[in-house]
């Protein structure tokens, strides 16, 4: 089947092409983002594969559409940068990577823990500056403090296992609860409220939906511990990034630590270190120490990108034989 293929860098086309050889699709790869101006580039193609900054709004899947695509699939597990709406209404059939590998993004999140709590990027720099002085390094023991998960779900519930290792306890929030959270020693739901109030960190693993929107926002920051320490590897627009600035200067955030911000489209996976970013709100962000920010790279292993590359495929494969879609994201009109 031809499939136009958005937003590929080297990596995505190795892992794609390197799986492509046991299922024989014929990809062309655009560096461009999918977006109203980019998507008659698909013109001819009955499959489109995107990620998770291309835009498949009404707008795109109407041009999509006109132009003979007919299935769309996310090389991820998020997709709210689709208009499934729109897409159903239109005919497009749209596919999704619904796991891949929650290790990845679950040990990313705790890699920014690690970094934020011990000061590892203000260490690093200090040593290669021949600065051996441990003044403003002092981290605290993560082992006894509680570890607050904001869904629970696949990802969520590795990263629990994971601070369960290092002798945390655990609150967790979902609108769903299950069973392998609970199965966790120590580990236990609370409601929202009561997560935020007595988490020493809090991590987000919620999808992005308009219940989600801004869930983290100046209300929700004022019910938190002062010198909370808050994650997000999930999606950017979890946290009002303002009212986040205003509880870092406020001293009530102590340690932001995010993979993803809700801006992020004009910014992440691109080289702009010769550009003027115009974003305020980014840079003043980048400008806090207890800040770190990660460039949206919490899938980003050996393991995940084979494992989206196959789940991609088989998608693509199923379609065009007219099998059942397993990895399809079926539109709910009431969410
Ligand atoms: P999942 O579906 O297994 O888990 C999501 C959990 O959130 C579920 O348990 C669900 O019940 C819960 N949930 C749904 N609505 C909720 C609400 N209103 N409040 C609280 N909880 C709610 O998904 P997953 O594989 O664990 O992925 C979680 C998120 O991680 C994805 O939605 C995606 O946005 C993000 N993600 C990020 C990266 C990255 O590279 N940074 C990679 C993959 C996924």
């Amino acid at each position: 089947m031809k499939v136009a293929c958005f937003s590929t860098k080297g990596y995505d086309r190795q892992s794609l092409e390197a799986a492509n050889v046991h299922y024989g699709h014929e990809f062309t790869f655009f560096d461009v983002q999918l977006n109203k101006d980019t998507a008659i580039l698909a013109e001819g193609y009955p499959a489109v594969c995107i990620f998770v900054n291309d835009i498949a709004d009404a707008a795109v899947l109407e041009i999509l559409a006109k132009h003979g695509t007919r299935l769309l699939t996310l090389r991820a597990a998020g997709y709210n940068n689709v208009d499934l709406q729109r897409a159903t209404e239109l005919g497009i059939k749209v596919a999704r990577v619904p796991a891949y590998s929650p290790y990845s993004v679950a040990e990313h999140a705790v890699a920014l823990v690690l970094t934020l709590n011990r000061k590892i990027h203000k260490a690093y720099n200090r040593v290669r500056d021949d600065n051996f002085s441990l003044e403003g390094l002092l981290g605290f023991d993560l082992y006894g403090r509680t570890v607050g998960v904001v869904g629970t779900g696949k990802i969520g519930t590795v990263f629990a296992n994971i601070m369960r290792g290092f002798g945390c306890s655990l609150l967790g929030y979902d609108a769903y609860p299950n069973d392998r959270f609970t199965a966790i020693e120590t580990a236990k739901y609370v409601d929202l409220p009561e997560l935020l109030a007595n988490s020493d960190i809090i991590s987000l693993h919620c999808p992005l939906l308009p219940s989600t929107h801004y869930l983290i926002n100046a209300e929700t920051i004022s019910r938190m511990k002062p010198g909370v320490m808050l994650i997000n590897t999930s999606r950017g627009a979890l946290i009002d990034t303002v009212a986040a600035i205003e509880g870092i200067k406020s001293g009530k955030i102590g340690y932001l630590g995010i993979d993803v911000y809700e801006k992020e489209d004009d910014l992440f996976f691109e080289d702009l270190s010769d550009t003027i970013i115009q974003d305020d709100t980014f840079q003043l962000l980048q400008s806090f120490s207890n800040v770190i920010v990660t460039a949206h790279q919490g899938f980003f292993t050996r393991e995940a990108l084979e494992a989206i590359a196959t789940t991609t495929l088989t998608n693509i494969t199923d379609f065009e034989k007219g099998e059942p879609l397993h990895n399809e994201v079926i539109y709910h009109p009431h969410g």
